[in-house]
Formats: C-alpha cells, structure tokens, sequence
C-alpha cells in the first residue's frame, strides 16, 4: 500500500505545502489537505475549474491528485474553543467541522489511518511589527497559529498514524537570528517550533514510532511571505550571500520534505534541516 499524508496548509499553487504535496504525490503517496476555512472556497473553486492544472503536473506527466480537502483552522481545538463571531462569520458557517480534533475525526472516518503529517502553515496579525512594538495578543495569536497549532494537530493525529510514520513542519532562521521584519512574535514563534520538534520527537518516537524533523527554508515568494512585506528584499539578499547563487524553488524544500518523510531518513528525528541555499552558514558574506 502506498503511503497517505495529510499536508496542513494548502490554500494555492505558490506555497510551501502545494511543493511537498506534489513531492509527496510524485513520490506514490496519496494526497489529503487541510485549507483555513476563509480561502477555502476560492481554492476548491480554482482547483475544480482546472486553473492548477499546469503547477499539477507530476515528473511522470501525470496530474496530482487530491484525493480530499478538508477545512481547517488549526488555531482551535474542538468546537467549545470557536468563539461566537467566528461561529456566526459567513465563511465560516458555511463550512462544517474545521476544527482540528474534528478534522481528525472526518480523516479517521473517511480513510483510517495516515503515514504523513506535514504543518505547512503560519500566521502572525502583527508581523509587520518590530517585537518592542507587538501586543499580548499579537504575540499570543502568533505562537497559537504558527507554534502550538503543530503540537495540537500531531496530538490529535497520532493514535492514526501508522508505526513508522513521519511527520515535519517548515520553520525560519529568525528563530535563532535577528531578522529584522519578521515581527509580530513570528521569530518567537518559530523558536517554540524548533524547540517542539525535539521535544516532540522524543515522545513521539517512543509513543508511536513517529518521526519528527522541521525543514527551516528560504525564502519564497508565497502569499504568507508578500504579508511579510520585504520577501524581494530577502530573496536578493539570499542571492547575493548565499554559498549557491541560484533561485531557491519550493521544489526544492518539496524534495527535502519527500525524503524526511521516506524509508531513507529512517534515523533522522528532532532535526531542523536547512534548505536555504547554504546561507545559515555565512558569518560575513563578501
Ligand atoms: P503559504 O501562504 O503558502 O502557506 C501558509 C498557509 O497557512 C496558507 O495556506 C494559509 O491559509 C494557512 N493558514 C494560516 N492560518 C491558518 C490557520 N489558523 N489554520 C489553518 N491554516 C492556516 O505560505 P508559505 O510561505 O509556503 O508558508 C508555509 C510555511 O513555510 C509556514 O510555516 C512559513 O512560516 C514557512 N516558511 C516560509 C518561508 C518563506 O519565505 N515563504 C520561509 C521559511 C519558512
């Protein structure tokens, strides 16, 4: 039997998580996503009208398919979190059982089991602002949806991934380097992150035979990093400082993902990999 991952955090073609669900496609496995509530509309619209056709395409020629896409905010648990606004919000009545417990529960009704699980998804309301500027709340919401939103939804995945299984989550260098712009709490958030990842596998590993290992990538030019505001500026500092001086593609990270998710990284746990082009490793760059 072919593997089955669930990919957290796909809502168009440019991102992250579409990149390692066609690794992953291309690779054997079947492919589940999970899409936040508000963008999912137009992206089950896009995909059904044939407008990811093109970015579809497999190695072989073939088109990835998705098998189900689930609704998703992972910054509530169980619907007893959901406060009313949101409950009542157009967007969100219209859609049905998005939290994660119960995202979990419509995985293990329709398909059992799952062998990958990949948190592909951030948010951060005040990124844009410095740290000595971010608010409680801003900081709070920040680590709920970026940090904690990865130990929730592998704590509910776990009794239904298979022994064996591996999981991994995308995390950025700000977490161990000032970036300056990357505000909001996000660097905060993604040091929990890292830090999670170790913990995680640990009891993950001793739990249920699951892996765990966060890819910390480049930068992209996806709709979450243009919120950012200064992606162009990052991506040709990466450029100009990087050992290899080349585009880095989501592929790129897609394949890295498809690998620590395989047979071959089978002693590979608790790790944050850098797909980055090598720039993690520069002191001064001349
Ligand atoms: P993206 O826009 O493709 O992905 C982010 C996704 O998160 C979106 O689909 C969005 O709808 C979803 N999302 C936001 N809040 C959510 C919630 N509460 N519940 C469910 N889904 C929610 O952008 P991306 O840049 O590919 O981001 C994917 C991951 O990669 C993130 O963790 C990001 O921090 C990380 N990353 C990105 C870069 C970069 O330069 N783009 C660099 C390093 C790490």
């Amino acid at each position: 039997r072919g593997k089955r991952a669930f990919i957290a955090g796909v809502a168009d073609d440019n991102g992250y998580g579409w990149a390692i669900a066609k690794a992953l496609a291309a690779a054997g496995a079947e492919i589940l996503v999970g899409t936040w509530v508000p963008a999912l509309n137009i992206f089950e619209t896009s995909l059904r009208r044939g407008k990811f056709d093109e970015s579809r395409k497999l190695p072989d020629g073939s088109l990835m398919d998705i098998v189900k896409v689930y609704p998703l905010d992972a910054v509530y648990d169980s619907p007893d979190d959901v406060p009313e606004d949101v409950k009542s919000n157009k967007r969100y009545a219209g859609a049905s059982n998005w939290t994660v417990k119960e995202v979990v529960e419509s995985v293990r009704n329709d398909f059992g089991s799952i062998d990958i699980l990949v948190h592909s998804l951030a948010n951060g309301p005040e990124v844009t602002k410095p740290l000595l500027e971010t608010s409680r709340r801003g900081y709070l919401a920040a680590i709920s949806a970026s940090s904690y939103s990865y130990v929730s939804l592998l704590q509910h995945f776990l009794p239904i991934m298979n022994p064996g299984g591996a999981s991994i989550s995308l995390t950025y260098i700000a977490s161990e380097r000032a970036i300056p712009g990357y505000g909001g709490g996000m660097s905060s958030a993604k040091a929990a992150l890292e830090s999670d990842t170790r913990v995680l596998a640990f009891e993950a590993g001793r739990k249920g035979k699951i892996r765990v290992n966060t890819i910390s990538a480049g930068p992209l030019g996806s709709r979450a990093a243009k919120a950012i505001g200064f992606i162009e500026k990052m991506i040709e500092y990466s450029y100009v400082n990087a050992p290899l001086q080349k585009e880095l593609l989501a592929d790129e990270v897609g394949n890295t993902a498809a690998f620590l998710v395989s047979s071959l990284a089978s002693a590979i746990t608790g790790s944050t990999v850098y797909v980055d082009n090598g720039l993690n490793t520069m002191g001064l760059a001349i």
